[in-house]
């Protein structure tokens, strides 16, 4: 019988659009991108989604598995039968985040660093990426020209027709104050502050029980220390 878990997913909408009745044919996973590069299989996370057991459910959220996804939807344009298994992952994604699920794998743990970056970048500048806190040296995979790009980067975006944090029109342009407002209203409204703030509060509670410092921390979980530090 299905229990809590279920019940909480197949009230999203995403889900009841997204999951009609999978048959198992597998073409998801033939057409998917992230299936070839991690153990990571579509087909079987709908399997378990559609079984409504409890338990798998619960170890699915806790899993690394469904942080592959790239979310590029070529799983819904194959699907036979219309559904989108990349829009299951959002909503398994979403109540991982609500629970606490995320923070028992290492690529959930990893839902902080991107709130703390990409999630404040929206939020302060309207853009997911803003140059001017892409440090060179938290970003070593973008190269060493990347450090010349940083610290040139008004010379650069005019170069090639932007309007790096300029009024008016033009891309990289600084979004208006106004904009911003509307934005974080928008995020207020559909509950995306209040999963920033679940996300802020699980991974607090996680850092505190794993006691990571800087010490015992690689790169992306550095971000995890300042809760052990502000406790001590
Ligand atoms: S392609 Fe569609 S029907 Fe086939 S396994 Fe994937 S979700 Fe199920
Ligand atoms: S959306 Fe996710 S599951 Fe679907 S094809 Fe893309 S990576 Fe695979």
């Amino acid at each position: 019988m299905p229990g809590e878990l279920y019940e909480r997913i197949s009230q999203d909408i995403r889900f009841t659009e997204g999951l009609t009745a999978c048959m198992n044919c597998g073409i998801c996973t033939a057409i998917c991108p992230a299936a070839e590069f991690y153990d990571y299989d579509p087909r079987s996370i709908v399997t378990t989604v559609q079984s409504g057991d409890e338990k798998t459910l619960k170890d699915l959220l806790e899993s690394e598995t469904i942080w592959y996804c790239g979310q590029c939807m070529s799983c819904k344009t194959r699907c036979p039968r219309g559904n989108c298994p990349g829009q299951v992952i959002q909503v398994l994604r979403k109540v991982s985040q609500e629970t606490g699920a995320f923070t028992k794998s290492r690529k959930g743990r990893q839902q902080l660093l991107i709130k703390d970056t990409v999630g404040k970048n929206i939020l302060k500048y309207g853009y997911c990426i803003y140059p001017a806190t892409a440090y060179p040296e938290k970003h070593p995979e973008q190269g060493t020209v990347w450090k010349w790009v940083f610290e040139n980067s008004h010379e650069v975006y005019a170069s090639v027709g932007g309007n790096y944090q300029g009024k008016g029109p033009g891309t990289l342009r600084k979004i208006p104050r106004e904009a911003l407002d509307e934005l974080h209203r928008i995020f207020e409204y559909t509950g995306g502050i209040n999963l920033f703030n679940k996300i802020e509060e699980h991974s607090r509670k996680k850092a505190l029980e794993l006691g990571f410092r800087k010490e015992n921390a690689d790169p992306d979980m550095e971000v995890y220390t300042r809760f052990v530090e502000n406790e001590q």
